[in-house]
């Protein structure tokens, strides 16, 4: 009787527990996954393989489960996004683990630890499941085997893989343009299906060129930032979908004459930006090129416009340059309506003054080395004090922008 008792006893615990922990991994609002980072040339196979997961057809169709939005049709991966695995990540409780295992998962509680132990090898995680209290359990070791996916809502901000502010912003409001620049209203569906990547010059620890006008130091990428915001904004609230590579949390659109200078910009990933040109001109090209390759399908049109400031001697006064890739037509063509544009607003707005622009292909980074048509703009001479007055006045920036905006629209949706 007694015997039995114990018996009945020690079911119920087994039971419970099995019901707490199935009911951990079934109820978990959010199942965790293991994460990684994509290098040059990974696939879905070479990265199981590298997480010592089994090439099955099981594990292949979880990990496209897991990671849907960030497959091509070719089942390419893009370079620096973070892909979730199909290993589960479990809080490591060493009175339990035993227990846990056995109610969980086809293996044993060793196997489980062998994986673990092999991550560790490999560098794959940086703590044991001893110091980092967490375990990692493959989905083809358990029982339940569903997967769980959240919305991805927390994923927009700060993963690294996404740029912070694109469309997805919520309720019409963009936090990018600050407070007072941050509510925008639907004019258009102009630019549906078009994607621009609009990269402000410098950022970070580069302020770009500087200038100097009444005790005040002008730093180019301010300059350039606050009209690159301002073109953007115009272009979303005529249906494009925009993404900003560079992104300073402090600074919105700024009706300031003189815009304080700070070196907090970091890429929209979340990236730092490297002191190193290079570095930073590649982190850049890379992140618009995997975005390139991820909407390439859907896209219409997809253009990326660099604009700097630039400077030339003092006295020099330069006008707007227009670059564009090598034997790219496309951006030619752009480049010449965008100046056209620019120089009838100039001829009625300042008749007289003599408007001089170029357009002309250069060896930069940026137009060699990202994918989409891209245009290189340099807006004038922060140097020169009658290019000056074209930064400094908040309106004269948003005219740029405007200007640009209508010379985008002409070339292409003007009847030729
Ligand atoms: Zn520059």
């Amino acid at each position: 009787m007694l015997k039995l008792k114990k018996h009945r006893y020690y079911y119920f615990i087994l039971l419970t527990t099995f019901v707490i922990f199935n009911n951990i991994l079934l109820c978990q609002k959010n199942q965790e996954f293991l994460t990684t980072k994509i290098k040059p040339g990974d696939g879905i196979t070479l990265l199981l393989q590298r997480f010592n997961l089994e090439i099955s057809s099981f594990n292949i169709n979880k990990f496209k489960e897991l990671n849907q939005k960030k497959i091509s049709s070719k089942e390419e991966l893009f370079l620096h996004h973070i892909y979730k695995l199909p290993i589960l990540t479990l809080d490591y409780d060493p009175i339990n683990f035993e227990s846990m295992i056995e109610s969980i998962s086809n293996v044993s509680p060793q196997k489980v630890l062998d994986f673990n132990n092999n991550l560790i090898e490999k560098g794959l995680i940086k703590k044991d499941y001893k110091s980092g209290k967490k375990i990692y359990i493959p989905l083809s070791f358990l029982k339940n085997q569903t997967v769980k996916i959240d919305d991805e809502k927390t994923e927009e901000f700060n993963t690294g893989e996404e740029l912070i502010y694109d469309l997805k912003e919520k309720k019409g409001e963009f936090k990018i343009f600050g407070e007072k620049y941050s509510r925008l209203t639907k004019k258009s569906s102009t630019f549906k299906g078009f994607i621009f990547y609009l990269v402000s010059g410098h950022g970070g620890p580069d302020p770009g060129a500087i200038g100097f006008k009444d005790g005040y130091e002008l730093h180019e990428d301010e300059y350039a930032y606050d009209v690159t915001l301002r073109l953007g904004r115009n272009l979303i609230e005529n249906g494009a979908k925009v993404f900003f590579l560079v992104y300073d949390k402090n600074d919105g659109i700024r009706d300031e004459k003189f815009l304080t200078t700070s070196s907090k910009e970091i890429f929209s990933t979340g990236d730092t930006i490297s002191i190193y040109q290079k570095e930073r001109l590649a982190k850049g090209s890379d992140i618009i090129n995997a975005l390139y390759e991820k909407y390439k399908k859907n896209a219409k049109e997809q253009i990326s416009i660099n604009i700097h400031l630039d400077s030339r001697e003092t006295k020099q006064k330069i006008d707007i340059f227009f670059y564009h890739q090598d034997n790219d037509k496309k951006g030619e063509n752009i480049a010449n309506i965008l100046l056209t544009t620019i120089k009838d607003k100039y001829d009625k707005n300042q008749p007289g003054r003599g408007y001089k622009g170029t357009v002309s292909t250069r060896n930069l980074f940026m137009l060699k080395n990202t994918i989409p048509t891209t245009l290189y703009i340099e807006l004038g001479n922060i140097q020169n004090e009658r290019d000056q007055i074209r930064f400094i006045e908040y309106n004269n920036r948003q005219a740029i922008a405007n200007w640009l905006f209508e010379g985008l629209k002409k070339s292409f949706f003007q009847k030729k």
